[in-house]
């Protein structure tokens, strides 16, 4: 079960509680439009009213005929509403217009069903909290049209160039986030540094965002370092169950982090957890193959190389380029 802060709570309840005004207040709209519309229904509607009072007062009074009498209350009842629905029908086009449409249903924007926190809820808290740690990120956020392919080599040494290769991960990356869902695969970006993984990346990451997905985004190194301090009480939170939890996790520069058994083993439950509960993760390194090799337990390697399509990155340093470019 997932820990999560008070303030996701409170932000929780506001947004329910909103919801939920605006479900009434459109409803009261909708009620004053029909008393124009049709007038009628606004007095079948106190009769409606007006017999419930009846029905409190024969129950209250008793006698030997209650139950009959109430049965015909009952039967005037049900056609006194069938005659409101067909006039809204009629007007309107819809016999259940008059009816308060909750955002959730199931909870009528209460934020609980059955005693129990509504999934409406959980979404929201989930979202709340992964916010909060996407907070942390210093990773800037970027848009794929600034994504400049023309840093990227064009002359070729048999295969592809690296102008190629770059526009068709390019158009990949787009593709994914545009027709991302949960069946979507996990990705795994690698190549030197400064060829653009975490700008693709944190372009993912904002597509995601603008789609309202539940992401979680940072450097690994951050992330580690924040699931340690929690398990060892230094701080608050539940980063490890947030990235396990949410609906993608990109996790940027694997291979930076300082390793322990700890660390090592809470990166393979994120990955691990996150395979067997079909999350697609995007993790990029600037490690080859053989370093990997070197670094982690082969557990982690294993499912790197056997769950994630691989994306490989190629080309000369941008920022070098751009340093030099800037310089003329
Ligand atoms: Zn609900």
């Amino acid at each position: 079960m997932m820990k999560y802060s008070d303030s996701a709570f409170e932000k929780a309840d506001l947004v329910i509680e909103q919801r939920r005004r605006k479900a009434e207040n459109d409803q009261q709209n909708r009620m004053l439009e029909i008393s124009k519309d049709a007038p009628e229904v606004e007095i079948l509607q106190r009769n409606l009213r007006n017999t419930g009072l009846e029905l409190v007062k024969l129950i209250m009074q008793g006698g030997n005929d209650t139950h009959f009498l109430i049965e015909k209350i009952k039967e005037k009842n049900l056609s006194t509403q069938h005659t409101i629905e067909e006039l809204l029908e009629a007007v309107k086009g819809d016999r259940h217009y008059l009816d308060v449409h909750y955002y959730c249903e199931k909870c009528k924007d209460t934020g609980y069903s059955e005693g129990r926190r509504c999934s409406c809820m959980e979404d929201l808290l989930r979202k709340f909290t992964t916010e909060e740690l996407n907070r942390n990120c210093l990773i800037e956020l970027h848009d794929f049209s600034e994504f400049f392919l023309d840093f990227y080599d064009k002359s070729s040494d048999g295969s592809f160039s690296p102008y190629e290769k770059m526009r068709q991960n390019l158009e990949y990356c787009k593709e994914y986030a545009e027709n991302f869902n949960t069946k979507s695969p996990s990705l795994f970006f690698f190549g030197k540094t400064g060829l653009g993984k975490t700008f693709l990346s944190s372009c993912i990451a904002k597509a995601m965002l603008e789609k309202n997905v539940n992401v979680a985004f940072g450097s690994i190194i951050d992330f580690l370092r924040k699931i340690e301090n929690e398990h060892f009480g230094k701080e608050q939170g539940d980063t490890l169950n947030i990235l396990i939890d949410a609906d993608i996790v990109i996790l940027d520069d694997l291979g930076s982090e300082f390793l322990t058994a700890f660390t090592e083993s809470a990166l393979y439950d994120i990955i691990n957890c996150r395979i067997n509960l079909s999350k697609p993760t995007i993790i990029s390194t600037n490690l080859s193959y053989s370093e990997l090799d070197r670094k982690y337990n082969e557990r982690i390697v294993s499912r790197l190389t056997g769950c994630f399509v691989p994306l490989s990155f190629v080309g000369k340093d941008i920022r070098h380029i751009k340093m030099i470019r800037n310089m003329r």
